[in-house]
């Protein structure tokens, strides 16, 4: 079935009795070529590429819960591509160009809305660190524009630019970063993939490995066992217990992340802003709610929830820039696990064990990556070479130390 216009106005004069389940409920078959484990952003996109570029035939994805459930449904939605270094700048500006072409090639509104994100600088230190990663999106083909106090004040005339401690002293801004409805990508790409013949059978854990010498042929699952020539991980949070069941230890540690919601306000802020000095980020969904979030709690766990310090951290982060942010009351808060690697990068590679490929390590900023890392990892699964934007996300840069660090904190997976 075609999403479209006419269609919505076709169903709303027939009482909607027209519409059909988005993806099939697919029954585990005994064997398939290839297996995504995990139904979050990236697997599914794996799973559409795989088929849609790669011409892959007999693909399944395994979710142990349900599509969106993880953290693509958890997120707080910004996408951007305003990295630094060389390994991360090109392969998160291929992943902001499928965002921008991807609710044609899906026919699914993900409402992609390019409002902008602008980081705020607050020390002459910080301008020329700016300066340099706005050259750095530059050379690298993304857009990034350096704002004036005064042009900040024209459109953000609520921020406390004069704060005595963080004085606003500019920005660096990429118009076309932005926000995109988190979960609708997990429904659009599982309905793409569907429709190209993929299996996607939600409630069914990944509980082993079937290994022998060296080689992977499938897993073991609480709906059966499952044989599959190519296996390949992208389950986030969960990442270093599903690699654990075959006998690999990861350099990635989880965290829990947590992001908040404030009752729904008038249309005040028009993009994404974050505050330099500290970690906090908002942005106001189309219901009027303020987005935001900040750090990591810091400790590692599995939990879905945190705790009140960061809470406390982040709106005394926010109100730093954006003191009316107090007046607001908080309408909801969640967590997340992240799958924090030891450099802040991720690793999308294979592994010593034949058949079985990784996908992982995203720290907070995985969801601007869905598309790109569906994209690059079905490059790998069906050639067993990394792609061209994905070539320094390897497992060996953890012996070589050839470290993709952005932030410059060294092997630290809290501070990244
Ligand atoms: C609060 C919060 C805010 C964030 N904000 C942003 C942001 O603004 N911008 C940004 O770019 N990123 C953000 N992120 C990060 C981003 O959400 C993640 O990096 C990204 O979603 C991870 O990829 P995924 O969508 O595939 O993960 P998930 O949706 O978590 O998918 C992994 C799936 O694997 C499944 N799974 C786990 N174990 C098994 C098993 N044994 N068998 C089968 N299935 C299994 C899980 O159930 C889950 O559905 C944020 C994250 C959080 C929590």
């Amino acid at each position: 079935m075609l999403y479209s216009g006419f269609r919505v106005i076709k169903e709303a004069l027939r009482g909607h009795t027209g519409w059909t389940p988005a993806w099939r409920d697919a029954e585990p078959q005994p064997a398939y070529d290839t297996i995504i484990i995990g139904g979050g952003g990236h697997g599914l996109a794996t799973a559409y590429y795989l088929a849609k570029v790669y011409g892959g035939k007999r693909i399944a994805v395994l979710e142990k819960g349900w599509i969106g459930g993880g953290n693509v449904g958890r997120n707080t939605t910004i996408i951007r591509s305003n990295y630094l270094l060389d390994g991360n700048e090109p392969f998160y500006e291929f992943s902001l160009k499928l965002w921008e072409g991807l609710e044609q090639d899906i026919n699914y509104n993900a409402m992609v809305s390019q409002r902008g994100i602008l980081n705020l600088i607050h020390s002459d230190a910080q301008r020329d660190a700016f300066i340099r990663r706005g050259n750095g999106m530059l050379l690298n083909g993304a857009d990034a524009d350096l704002l004036t106090t005064e042009q900040i004040k024209e459109r953000y005339p609520f921020l406390n630019t004069e704060n005595a401690r963080f004085p606003i002293k500019g920005g660096l801004a990429q118009h076309r970063g932005g926000t995109v409805r988190h979960d609708a990508v997990a429904w659009g790409y599982a309905r793409a993939a569907d429709q190209l013949g993929v299996d996607i059978i939600q409630n069914c854990e990944v509980t082993g490995f079937l290994i022998e010498d060296g080689v992977c042929s499938g897993v073991e699952t609480t709906r059966g066992t499952i044989k599959a020539a190519k296996v390949a991980s992208c389950v986030a949070g969960s990442s270093s217990r599903v690699m654990g069941q075959a006998g690999m230890r990861l350099p990635i540690e989880s965290h829990v992340l947590q992001a908040f919601v404030s009752e729904g306000l008038k249309p005040l802020l028009p993009g994404v802003i974050t505050f330099g000095a500290g970690h906090f980020y908002c942005s106001q969904s189309d219901k009027g709610g303020l987005v935001f979030g900040g750090d990591i709690d810091g400790y590692n766990t599995y939990a879905q929830r945190g705790n009140l310090p960061v809470v406390e951290d982040v709106c005394e982060s926010g109100m730093a820039i954006f003191p009316m942010l107090g007046r607001a009351r908080l309408l909801r808060m969640w967590g997340g696990i992240m799958d924090m690697s030891m450099d802040g990068s991720p690793i999308i590679d294979r592994t010593h064990i034949n058949g079985l490929d990784f996908n992982g390590g995203w720290c907070y900023g995985g969801f601007k990556a869905t598309p790109a890392s569906g994209y690059v990892y079905a490059h790998l699964l069906a050639t067993d070479a990394p792609h061209p934007t994905a070539t320094a996300y390897r497992f060996d840069r953890f012996n070589t130390g050839l470290m993709i660090d952005e932030k410059g904190v060294g092997n630290q997976p809290n501070l990244h």
